[in-house]
């Protein structure tokens, strides 16, 4: 019996915290399987605090080390940092889109995972700017005349078969993963980000100091992390309802300087019911 393939899987993120909503079971698992997971984080994060005194250079710092914690909590190689300036993604863009065709060739990525540049109400521009750099990258990394100082750096270009599009928040996913296996993990990985516990901490403990959680209020901020997991969980179940945690996707597979699923996407396009999606 022949072995499946072992995939190269890049998450491309815009701030260190943002695959653990959304992606982070599935990371897991992939891990898990002997797949090889990378995060890489477009910004460094340095204007993630709501405290007027906050240094940004500290903050970049610990971010960076608090997705390092992450990802070996999901079982990932360590993040690469592209160290961007936080929120200024779209001046950066094409800067961007080059750095991450420079990473997916010298990976050699199969899958891309990232956020949907195109979804309804998504007001962060980092966000649409990592999303829409990471599919173009995605397309064109496998034109060999494209950065031409890549192969002077002996990368070759590379063809990326699929970006998968995490919480497709404006139409039915087409992936559905199965993560009861990895949920645990993806509460702790969440976790790791202390820096971030100020904003759980005003939704799961409200009135506490997120700097001195007391052990009783460390528990309530876990198990709050706990149930918001499951209920975004029980909204991607509700596509696999025999599943007891999930993580939903859009997959689009990647054809040169294209994405070249034509059916799915038209029908996607025209409001058409896609079919049932792949549980996986
Ligand atoms: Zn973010």
């Amino acid at each position: 019996m022949s072995q499946p393939p072992v995939l190269t899987i890049a998450a491309v993120y815009a701030h260190p915290d943002d695959g653990e909503f959304f992606a982070a079971g599935s990371l897991a698992k992939w891990a898990k399987a002997g797949h090889r997971v990378y995060a890489i984080c477009a910004t460094r994060g340095d204007l993630g605090s709501k405290r007027p005194d906050a240094d940004p250079e500290e903050l970049a710092r610990t971010r960076a080390s608090e997705l390092g914690k992450a990802m070996a909590v999901i079982g990932a190689e360590p993040p690469i940092m592209l160290g961007f300036p936080d929120g200024a993604l779209r001046e950066h863009a094409a800067a961007l889109r080059e750095r991450l065709i420079y990473w997916f060739r010298k990976l050699r990525v199969n899958r891309v995972l990232t956020f949907d540049p195109w979804r309804r109400y998504e007001i962060h521009p980092d966000h649409i700017e990592a999303g829409r750099m990471a599919s173009e990258a995605a397309a064109f990394s496998c034109f060999p005349l494209l950065h031409p100082a890549h192969r002077a750096e002996g990368l070759e270009a590379v063809q990326p078969q699929e970006v998968w599009y995490m919480m497709p928040a404006d139409h039915r996913p087409n992936r559905v993963v199965d993560i009861a296996a990895t949920f645990d993990t993806k509460v702790e990985s969440l976790l790791s980000h202390s820096s971030q516990i100020e904003m759980l901490a005003s939704w799961f403990v409200p009135g506490a100091d997120p700097a001195n959680l007391t052990a009783e209020q460390q528990g309530q901020l876990r198990s709050g992390a706990r149930d918001f997991l499951t209920m975004m969980s029980k909204a991607s179940t509700g596509f696999a309802p025999s599943l007891e945690h999930a993580e939903a996707f859009f997959a689009q597979r990647v054809g040169p300087g294209h994405f070249e699923n034509y059916q799915e996407m038209f029908q996607e396009l025209l409001g058409v019911p896609a079919s049932a999606p792949e549980i996986c």
